[in-house]
């Protein structure tokens, strides 16, 4: 019986080998697609200069992890021209280049952290057979590309801690769809106000009643309204409530 579609591997692979070491289910594979094509200058190369092999983890076999040692060619370029004399074979979109995981893994991974977060994954990679830790997971989701700004009328703006208050970032918010769009790496007001700068669409700053956020809306978004969030104008009115009481109190001893 073909071993290929049970591992559903795509075109251009052959299963040469299996072993088993301990748990992992290994198996050796060799690409055999006719030529590559230069990553530099796009021409199919069929020159064969080496083999090495790699070694790649991919979906789990019911319950057994997998991984598979894949013997991969480097080729010469001939195109005389072409500063690349010799590459790798390029085997996307099954593996990306330097990658130790197949693409698919790397997928099933990212969907698992972005239903999970990275704790709560490593228990369910783990009952699945993939080897992984939270770390990984964390970079998985990482990974993804991050959504466009795109047009931003109302915007909110506060500070947040990153390490139990010992480093401030600034978190930013459209308050018309009330989603977090982006999150800046310090407080600074250069830093806002230059994230500012790039949104002229920006007609409203609300934002906390320290001077930072206030500095950075008058530079980089001036033709903007600013006013306090609520949040911070309640808290405020509660300080200076609570301070207005005790002196009330201490003046009726
Ligand atoms: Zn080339």
């Amino acid at each position: 019986m073909p071993i290929i579609p049970l591992l559903a591997l795509p075109l251009g692979f052959e299963v040469t080998a299996f072993s088993r070491q301990e748990e992992t289910l290994c198996v050796s594979l060799l690409s055999t697609q006719a030529c590559s094509r230069c990553p530099l200058c796009g021409s199919a190369a069929t020159r064969i200069h080496s083999r090495y092999q790699r070694k790649l983890a991919d979906l789990p076999s019911t319950g057994q992890p997998v991984r598979f040692l894949l013997s991969v060619r480097k080729f010469f370029c001939d195109v005389s021209t072409c500063p690349r004399k010799i590459f790798t074979e390029r085997l996307a979109p099954f593996v990306a280049p330097r990658a130790r995981v197949t693409q698919r893994l790397f997928q099933i991974v990212q969907v698992i952290g972005l239903a999970t977060g990275g704790r709560l994954g490593v228990r369910v990679t783990d009952r699945l057979g993939i080897q992984t830790t939270r770390q990984t997971i964390l970079r998985r989701i990482m990974a993804l590309p991050t959504v466009p700004v795109g047009h931003i009328v109302e915007l909110g703006i506060d500070d947040f801690s990153f390490r139990r208050g010992r480093t401030f970032g600034t978190i930013l918010v459209n308050l018309q769809t009330r989603q977090i769009i982006d999150v800046l790496a310090d407080r600074k007001t250069e830093t806002s106000a230059t994230w500012m700068t790039s949104h002229p669409e920006i007609r409203l700053v609300s934002r906390d009643r320290g001077g930072d956020y206030a500095s950075a809306a008058a530079t980089g978004a001036p033709q903007a309204v600013q006013c306090a969030d609520r949040f911070h104008m309640l808290k405020n009115l509660g300080e200076a409530l609570e301070g207005c009481l005790s002196r009330h109190l201490a003046a009726g001893k």
